[in-house]
């Protein structure tokens, strides 16, 4: 079966060279890309995406929306008591999705807990501190000896999740986007967009990019458009970087909206629609994480956060090897500094006197045996005629004739 598909594709690769053969000038290299193409289809592909925020501001809900699952059957609510003493966690899950043949692994990583608590300071940390715990880990399995199937855990983008209640950014908005921005790529969304007019909405994303830009946080950029890309194209992702922070709208029910079955929010006054531009930017976000920006999210991790990890820890594992190797060496050169063991408990003439009786019974062990011979040797030599003398001679004659190749005869 396999045989046929090959001598078929093998087949269909000489009729189409013969084909070719009037236009001398194609090579086959244009058939590249399919190669590719073909390969990471079969691969599959993953993705790994962090959601921070407060709890309650819709993360969930904005997740299932943007991929069309229910992640968090098992989500178990806590009450105000037990939140306030709660610390930051964090969850992973899993989906295997496809679409038209297409596998995509997706993990989301949640962070329940981050700011529910009384005292938020450092809340982050924990963030970090899983960031970190993932390039460590893919670091130690590069450095492997398989490195045939990574599993990378690598958190590619996270999407921060601000008030729509607040003016602006909070502090602990601030303190998390600058403790992260040299991690992972940041794309900062305004959530329930619903509860804010279109003016609101404005003004807060005016409001919020200057206050990223007072604060000298780093958020994911966009890569710039190339020059010769057609002017619809630039228009568009023009308007994508204007749209930050995505104000979006999530939603886990179907109404109905115009006779067709949407996502959306019933209100009385109406219904609001999650996939419709002019309600919210859910599908400028969607369409930006998952059909524009989802490998160059994965390429800026792992050419820019991964890279600055790894430098940083090859920098450090330098300095400590060379610290070593200097102390090594000064431990060496000043020969008294060699540290003399002491019996535990023991007084100085007690620890005499225990190296003394070693040392006796190191003399009356059976390997002093050889060096008596070779003494008795040595006084009463036979002296082979040599024809070359050696060219380094032994260190010693002890050396030589010793057969029990003990600490001592050796050195
Ligand atoms: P999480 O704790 O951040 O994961 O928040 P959830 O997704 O559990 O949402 C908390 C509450 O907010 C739920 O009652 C949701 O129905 C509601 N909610 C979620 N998204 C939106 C939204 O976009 N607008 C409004 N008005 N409510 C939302």
């Amino acid at each position: 079966m396999e045989n046929s598909t090959l001598n078929n594709r093998f087949r269909t690769a000489l009729f189409s060279h013969e084909d070719e053969d009037q236009d001398k000038e194609y090579v086959g290299f244009a058939t590249l890309p399919n190669q590719v193409h073909r390969k990471s289809v079969k691969k599959g592909f993953d993705f790994t995406l962090m959601v921070a925020g407060e709890s309650g501001l819709g993360k969930s809900t904005l997740v299932n929306s943007l991929f069309l699952t229910d992640l968090y059957k098992d989500r178990k609510l806590l009450n105000a008591e037990e939140r306030i003493t709660q610390t930051v966690e964090i969850t992973k899950h899993t989906v295997d999705i496809e679409e038209k043949g297409v596998k995509l692994k997706l993990t989301i990583v949640d962070t329940p807990g981050f700011g529910d608590a009384v005292n938020n300071t450092e809340c982050w940390k924990s963030v970090a501190d899983y960031i970190d715990q993932q390039f460590e880990q893919y670091f130690r399995d590069e450095s492997g000896l398989n490195r045939k199937n990574i599993q990378d855990n690598r958190v590619h983008c996270c999407l921060y999740f601000i008030s729509p209640f607040g003016h602006g950014l909070r502090p602990l908005d601030v303190e998390f986007m600058k403790a992260l921005h040299e991690k992972v790529n940041i794309v900062p969304v305004l959530a329930k967009a619903d509860t804010l007019t279109p003016t609101e909405v404005k003004r807060k994303k005016i409001k919020i990019r200057e206050e990223i830009e007072q604060y000298g946080i780093k958020i994911y950029q966009f890569p710039d458009c190339d020059s010769d890309e057609d002017e619809d194209f630039k228009q568009q992702d023009q308007e994508l970087k204007d749209c930050i922070p995505f104000a979006v709208i999530g939603s886990n029910t179907v109404v109905e909206a115009k006779g067709k079955r949407v996502r959306g929010r019933l209100y009385p006054w109406g219904i609001v629609e999650v996939e419709n531009p002019a309600h919210c930017d859910f599908v400028k976000l969607r369409n930006m994480l998952v059909r524009t920006h989802m490998q160059d999210l994965k390429d800026v991790t792992r050419e820019t956060h991964y890279e600055n990890y790894r430098a940083h820890c090859i920098q450090s594992m330098t300095r400590m090897v060379v610290k070593e190797r200097n102390r090594n060496k000064l431990t060496r050169e000043s020969g008294t500094d060699f540290p003399i063991p002491m019996v535990p408990g023991a007084t100085d003439t007690e620890t005499e006197k225990l190296i003394r009786e070693k040392d006796e019974e190191v003399r009356h062990s059976p390997c002093q045996k050889p060096h008596e011979q070779t003494q008795h040797h040595e006084q009463h030599p036979e002296p082979e005629p040599r024809v070359d003398p050696p060219s380094e001679p032994p260190p010693s004659a002890e050396v030589e004739h010793c057969v029990c190749k003990c600490v001592i005869c050796v050195y």
